[in-house]
């Protein structure tokens, strides 16, 4: 299995999913192999896991895709990853990424771009684009992402897998490297809602690493996932609107008429602040990155700098030199955001608007099980069609966004492809630790 994945990764090495691919893959799968056959294997015995290069793992590069981490490895194990470990996964490499986790294209890597298996000229999303690739391409048979934004669930939808946002605080981020802290979740991809749900059982609850992690009574997904439930779904009429693309409407109505046929009841809400959220996200997660991000001084992790005669200059010129140019414009907005003067207009602002919204969707879920919307508004598009337009691209995240603003959890289901045989998905969230009830759903429609 991971000789074949290898073999594979080395194939379409065209579509650079992998920052790196570990070499003991082969080892650590061999002794999997003798405790399968004694009997005494974990829960995920022999599968093999890519992870995004935003996640520590001990003794290994952890570049978060930036020239500033070149060279730079973990001393620990991210909590999720070593889970996964624990169960006998074999961890066969880290996948490619935007710079820390910014985008929604996966063209901002100082590892260089990655393709879209489906059509080589357009983009796979961001930020997990490898991970996303790295599975529908199947160069391994899950992955592990993570989402601030979006970057699971995009990614997904553009690659045509299962891409699953946890509620923030299921998964612990010990060992993920910030980004913005009180948005970024980890999650896994996968091709069958199955492993979706399998490996969401492994990697959630409470870590006394991460004092925001959470242990819900939710823990048995897959035992639970056939159970014939029911539900309430709500379509919100702000999702619905002007901005979506014909075809993705089609595709999503279809889906909406088997869900009837199945026997669940749907209804239009609405989630009325549902136009303020990308402002607000990029006001607050900018701001987050920006402190996130000064520990990256030319002195404590990675690359310096060699052209400065003082201290302040190796500072400035290891951060000039060493970070990529969404990263630079991410940490000024932050930093503008966020300075005296400002503050009240921007950051405390959006601060209220992130509570609007989280009551907007209390109110949908005091009347419906779970929440139906497009992933994206198009499908993949072309690459280096919207790298010079950061505004643009910050649109693209218009249905993601609030699921991280509000901390609850979002799927990405594959629904099919459009005319150009490019993949669609759909997504479907729920109220914080509900996961189940969209694993149930989108079992039921697979
Ligand atoms: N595309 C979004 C951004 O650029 C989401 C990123 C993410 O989820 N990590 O911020």
């Amino acid at each position: 299995n991971v000789a074949f994945f290898i073999n594979e990764i080395e194939k379409q090495k065209h579509l650079n999913a992998f920052n790196f691919i570990f070499d003991d893959a082969i080892k650590i799968a061999d002794k999997i192999e003798s405790k399968i056959k004694a009997g005494t294997a974990g829960k995920l015995a022999g599968m093999v896991i890519a992870i995004k290069d935003v996640l520590a793992i001990k003794d290994k590069p952890l570049t978060c895709s930036s020239n500033i981490l070149k060279n730079f490895e973990a001393i620990y194990t991210a909590t999720a990853v070593q889970k996964l470990i624990d169960e006998d996964a074999i961890i066969i490499g880290k996948t490619n990424c935007d710079e820390f986790a910014m985008g929604s294209s996966n063209e901002n890597s100082a590892f260089g771009k990655v393709l879209n298996p489906f059509d080589n000229q357009r983009v796979p999303g961001g930020s997990s684009g490898g991970s996303a690739v790295a599975v529908a391409a199947n160069l391994c048979d899950v992955s592990l992402g993570t989402d601030t934004g979006g970057s699971i669930r995009q990614p997904a939808a553009f690659c045509g897998v299962y891409g699953l946002k946890p509620t923030y605080g299921k998964v612990s981020r010990y060992g993920l490297t910030a980004f913005a802290s009180s948005f970024d979740t980890i999650g896994p991809f996968a091709k069958s809602i199955d492993d979706i749900a399998l490996v969401l059982e492994v990697i959630s609850g409470y870590d006394e690493k991460d004092s925001t992690s959470f242990n819900d009574e939710q823990k048995i997904y897959l035992e639970k996932i056939s159970e014939p439930q029911k539900f309430k779904i709500g379509l919100p009429k702000e999702y619905f609107s002007s901005g979506l693309n014909e075809e993705i409407k089609k595709l999503i109505n279809n889906k909406i008429e088997i869900i009837r046929s199945l026997g669940h009841e749907t209804v239009e809400i609405s989630l009325p602040n549902t136009e303020y959220s990308i402002a607000t996200y990029y006001i607050l997660t900018t701001a987050e990155a920006s402190s996130n991000l000064a520990r990256y001084d030319g002195a404590h992790y990675g690359f310096r700098s060699n052209d400065a005669s003082n201290l302040n200059e190796m500072y400035t010129n290891s951060r000039t030199e060493g970070f990529g140019n969404e990263v630079k414009r991410r940490i000024m907005l932050g930093t503008y955001v966020l300075s005296s003067g400002y503050y009240d207009a921007y950051y405390r602002k959006a601060q209220k608007v992130r509570r609007l919204l989280k009551n907007d969707f209390d109110n949908a879920f005091n009347d419906v099980d779970i929440i139906l919307t497009p992933t994206t508004p198009n499908v993949a598009f072309k690459i280096g069609e919207k790298s010079n337009d950061p505004l643009s691209m910050y649109l693209e995240d218009i249905y993601t966004t609030s699921a991280n603003l509000v901390g609850i959890p979002g799927l990405n289901i594959p629904i099919g492809f459009n005319s150009e045989n490019l993949p669609v998905g759909m997504q479907l969230m729920t109220n914080q630790f509900n996961e189940l009830k969209i694993l149930q759903l989108a079992k039921q429609l697979s």
